[in-house]
């Protein structure tokens, strides 16, 4: 459904942003829902003013609701980037209105402290870490350090120098906003006293400002598993942020990055590898050993007559799955290398080579190939 958003706002089509700003300004005091408590109809109306000066007051979008209406705006590319497009969700904080009242009426109409900001937890992080392949085979714990916000020590994380408990606000009742009137118009601000979080504290800790937390480098022995491979995501619960005024901390989540190993891709749980072999061997068969990422050697039967390309599977050597006693397999590829600088002992023995061969039978593939060519042309 196509919405007028100049009429929402009461303005006519070619409005200024001034006139804009001015009716917006008018609507929102009105129609704000604390000024209007339980009051349904003026939600929806403040929701409307919003959406609509959000979308009027940014030349681009004015530009494209002007050419496309309201669907233009909401799928032509700035979805998202108000949070006007999706629902609102009037439960939960008013983040999506901090800008434009920010901007507006700077913090009197902010409606930080509405959640209560206690209950904020800490940040996740991010910590990404590189391991060889080897490492990556068999497990390991690594010691890792990062600067973050820490729990703070002198008062436990609790925001008050002798651990008492946050007391409600007695300026503003705990709402963390105070009201005051200024001729017909009621204008709510942040309680200066609690600075907006409802609670104060009757011994704000000194070293963390009763913010609970402070900035600190935490040392962590984390384990990671045998298995991981690059993208896989090790979360360490609670290892994140510390929350404010004791608020649950954020999680810590390990990013693996498997390094490139000399010889061995993962493809899945199978290690391939390539192992060029001589043509003598090919020819006459043998073995090669492949270490291993345990660093044993395992032993591959080259069968006489063996073509570049034949792959071999050594069952159970691969790289485990994680958290299972099973492993994928490694698999050798061979190539046969043709001999190069040869002596003229070695060309002799080669050319000698040649005239006893027996082309069908030696070489059935080229063979075949040039009896094709010659069947073409008769
Ligand atoms: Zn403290
Ligand atoms: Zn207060």
């Amino acid at each position: 459904m196509a919405k007028d958003y100049y009429s929402i706002l009461g303005v006519s089509k070619d409005a200024t942003q001034e006139d804009l700003k001015k009716a917006y300004r008018k609507l929102a005091v009105k129609y704000h829902p604390d000024k209007n408590p339980g009051d349904k109809q003026a939600e929806e109306k403040f929701k409307e003013i919003n959406e609509a000066y959000d979308v009027l007051k940014d030349e681009q979008k004015r530009a494209a609701y002007d050419r496309y209406g309201s669907e233009g705006v909401q799928n032509g590319g700035f979805n998202g980037s108000s949070g006007f497009s999706g629902g609102f969700d009037f439960s939960g904080n008013f983040s999506n209105f901090s800008d434009i009242f920010e901007e507006m009426f700077g913090s009197a109409f902010s409606s930080h402290g509405r959640q209560g900001y206690q209950q904020q937890p800490g940040s996740d992080i991010r910590y990404d870490i590189s391991i060889s392949l080897e490492d990556a085979y068999k497990g390991m714990t690594s010691r890792i350090k990062f600067t973050t916000l820490v729990k703070c020590p002198s008062c436990n994380g609790a925001g008050s120098e002798g651990n008492k408990k946050p007391s409600p606000c007695p300026a503003c009742g705990g709402r963390g906003s105070v009201r005051s009137n200024h001729g017909f118009i009621t204008v709510e601000k942040t309680c200066q006293t609690c600075g907006g979080s409802g609670s104060v504290l009757s011994d704000p800790c000194k070293k963390c400002s009763g913010s609970g937390r402070i900035k600190g480098e935490k040392n962590l022995e984390i384990n990671i598993p045998a298995g991981v491979a690059t993208g896989s995501k090790i979360r360490i619960v609670g290892e994140g942020e510390a929350g404010f005024k004791g608020a649950p901390s954020g999680n810590l989540y390990i990013f693996v990055n498997v390094l490139k190993h000399k010889i061995f891709d993962r493809i899945e749980n199978d290690l391939h590898c390539i192992a060029p072999i001589t043509m003598v061997k090919a020819a006459l068969g043998g073995e090669i050993e492949v270490p291993d990422l345990n660093g044993e050697n395992c032993l591959i039967k080259i069968p006489s007559g063996a073509q570049t390309g034949a792959s071999f599977r050594i069952k159970g050597k691969g790289m485990p799955f994680i958290n299972s006693s099973r492993k994928g397999d490694i698999i050798v590829e061979v190539a046969v290398e043709i001999p190069v600088s040869l002596s003229k002992k070695q060309k002799e023995i080669l050319e000698q080579f040649a005239n006893e061969k027996d082309e069908k039978t030696n070489s059935p593939k080229s063979f075949e190939f040039f009896k094709k060519i010659k069947d073409m042309f008769s």
